[in-house]
């Protein structure tokens, strides 16, 4: 008997379509180059992401303490 486990996960992927921007991070407070992410959400087919849901959200990404901050387009 064949047994097919799906679901869906969020996950993180860099945004290339985005130049990286360096700023101060609101959270930890360091000078940081954040990066552009999408936080979208995957279909997965036995745990492994298979493809995108939908667009996701823009945000950066400080890759120092990894807090997502809302982007705006
Ligand atoms: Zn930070």
């Amino acid at each position: 008997m064949a047994i097919i486990i799906f679901g869906t996960r969020a996950r993180v992927v860099p945004d290339s379509s985005a130049g990286k921007q360096t700023t101060t991070c609101r959270y930890c407070g360091d000078v940081v180059t954040m990066e552009p992410v999408r936080n979208k959400r995957y279909f997965t087919l036995f745990f492994v992401p298979v493809f995108p849901l939908e667009k996701g959200e823009s945000a950066w990404r400080c890759p120092n303490c990894k807090k997502l901050f809302l982007r705006r387009e």
